[in-house]
């Protein structure tokens, strides 16, 4: 019996396990993807399946759902990621949501840039009509996502983009303020290095019309601005995505410039380009000494290998719906090894998120992942040679690899949930919380387990505890905890800012592709703190940001105890 929690059952049952022809068990969910994952090796499958079924069994790394759930299923589509483009005409834009369905339904999520779509009233002149506008159009995906259940499974994701010097981005900024529009799109503003230079030095700022080129509107680079943190303040869209740091770190820069991510924002992606995620739990990445737990380096590094391994063969053994996608992604075989369990980890060093050191750390094993991934993607190289846009890629004529990209981090908003640990590089939540709408119509009250288990080791947990956890969400206000364990269990909310934006930082930093995180906020955060984290998120050189200030919008997957 694999050793799964009762939330991890759940959503296994309820989302991945065959029920049709078949009733799987999660040893054989676990098995059947660890058949086709092996089935692309030319020698040794049995021993290949072997190791790829006991990093999934164990818990140790898991590949994104879409990976679990159609491994080994006729026309398996495994990827979670896509971009697909966005033209200015009425086919192509028709086009792209046909084939957007397509991903959906299967599975994946999908991220546009709409910004070559011309601004809404101008002159169509094959109808003499006038356009309806990006904003319109998205509208309309939205609509479509909405009817379009990805396999009865989950509904598809969706990122939309429009850059800051569009003719339509003031209506787009605002296009989420209802609260009822765009539900099935995360939205962000594609910010380039003159925007933040115009407004450091507080000048105007020039919205252009794509199709004609031609200035639509002059205003201050601060009002566009301020427009975006007050949304951002308000509905927690848009975020921004730093198109100029996308494309300064893309190794594939002589193929053209890449415009949009995926929807959760961590893989930025040409027009039609794919890619599949998979994560390390870090927590089970330690080794009890007789004094202390410390992280067990050589287990980290073959789960890397291993993963790389199995990341590069999802490519091999996946289903493409389009030609073109399957074209341009096995040109490049961009995967995205990342992590979770990041939180639980330094709980378990006793390293409190909100600290020097734990920064250090994130840096430390983040390097120390990438240097390993490459390795295993260089053998894999050698063995199976580069990946065959190479030659035009930064890493010739030294550097063979087999994936342009290897890393990122994917939220994890699932398969965390499977592997019962914290979310991605976030830290913990809350202690005690409601959890609603992730596991079928039920909202249950959970104690974060490593929480109780700390608490019960050192003879303080009691049903006093847990009642005020309950009530509070919190051990700050709680009585004869001693300060550095009030320190370790610091919750999102009671955590910095600057301190969630220096964990994204180092990540990023050895994260070629890009990083998932929500910086997460208390209901009381002002106009002008959020103004600061996204100016200091572009200085940092994060790829993209997005925040969420608790309580402002009131579908939160998660409510805090104690906080609403
Ligand atoms: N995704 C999606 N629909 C969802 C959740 C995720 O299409 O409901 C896609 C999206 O591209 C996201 C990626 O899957 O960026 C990875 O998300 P996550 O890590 O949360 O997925 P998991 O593997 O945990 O399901």
């Amino acid at each position: 019996m694999i050793n799964l929690s009762s939330n991890a059952r759940q959503i296994l049952k309820a989302r991945y396990l065959r029920n049709t022809d078949v009733t799987e068990t999660p040893t054989d969910l676990f098995e059947r993807v660890a058949r086709h994952i092996a089935s692309v090796e030319n020698e040794n499958k049995d021993l290949w399946f072997d190791r790829f079924y006991k990093v999934m069994r164990n818990l140790e790394f898991l590949p994104n759902s879409p990976t679990l759930m159609n491994a080994g299923l006729p026309n398996g589509q495994l990827s979670a990621c896509f971009v697909l483009p966005v033209e200015d005409n009425l086919n192509a834009i028709f086009t792209t949501l046909k084939n957007a369905a397509l991903i959906h339904h299967n599975g994946g999520g999908t991220g546009y840039n709409f910004s070559k779509i011309r601004p809404k009233d101008d002159f169509i002149s094959s109808s003499e009509g006038s356009s309806a506008g990006p904003v319109s159009f998205m509208k309309i995906y939205d609509t479509a996502t909405e009817y379009v259940k990805q396999a009865g499974k989950r509904r598809g994701a969706n990122m939309g983009i429009l850059n800051i010097n569009h003719s339509d981005i003031e209506e787009f900024i605002s296009s989420k303020s209802d609260f009822k529009s765009l539900q099935n799109f995360n939205i962000s503003v594609g910010i380039t290095n003159d925007f933040m230079y115009a407004l450091e030095n507080d000048i105007d700022w020039q919205l252009v019309n794509p199709r004609t080129n031609k200035v639509s509107k002059t205003l201050s680079a601060k009002k566009l601005w301020d427009s975006i943190i007050e949304q951002a303040l308000k509905t927690g869209d848009p975020g921004l995505i730093f198109l100029d740091t996308i494309n300064q770190n893309n190794p594939l820069n002589k193929l053209g410039e890449i415009q949009s991510t995926n929807p959760c924002g961590e893989v930025p992606l040409f027009n039609y380009e794919s890619c599949n995620l998979g994560s390390i739990n870090l927590k089970k990445m330690v080794v009890q000494n007789s004094t202390n737990i410390e992280i067990d380096w050589k287990k980290l590094e073959r789960t890397i290998t291993t993963a790389i391994r199995i990341l590069d063969n999802v490519i091999s053994c996946n289903y493409f719906v389009l030609s073109q996608i399957q074209e341009i992604t096995l040109a490049n075989r961009k995967i995205g090894l990342g992590v979770m369990g990041w939180a639980e980890l330094l709980i378990m060093l006793e390293i409190p998120y909100a600290s020097n050191k734990a920064v250090e750390l994130a840096e430390t094993v983040m390097k120390f992942i990438h240097e390993k991934s490459y390795n295993a993607s260089q053998l894999l190289a050698k063995k199976r040679g580069c990946f065959p846009s190479w030659k035009q890629s930064s890493f010739a004529p030294h550097m063979l690899l087999r994936n342009a990209t290897c890393n990122s981090i994917a939220p994890t908003g699932s398969i965390s949930i499977i592997a019962d640990t914290s979310y991605a590089i976030e830290p913990l939540y809350a202690l005690a919380y409601k959890r609603t709408g992730i596991l079928e119509n039920t909202t249950q009250m959970e104690i974060n387990a490593t929480f109780v288990d700390k608490m019960k080791s050192l003879g303080l947990w009691s049903e006093q505890l847990r009642s005020e956890i309950i009530e509070k969400g919190s051990i700050q206000h709680v009585k004869n905890i001693p300060t550095h364990l009030k320190n370790l269990f610091k919750t999102s909310l009671e955590i910095s800012w600057k301190y969630h934006l220096l964990h994204q930082r180092a990540f990023q930093r050895y994260t070629d592709n890009a990083v998932s995180k929500t910086i997460n906020l208390p209901n009381t955060t002002t106009f002008e703190e959020v103004s600061e984290i996204y100016k200091t998120a572009w200085k940092y050189k994060l790829k993209g940001i997005t925040i969420y200030r608790n309580g402002s919008r009131n579908n939160q997957i998660l409510q805090l105890c104690g906080y609403n």
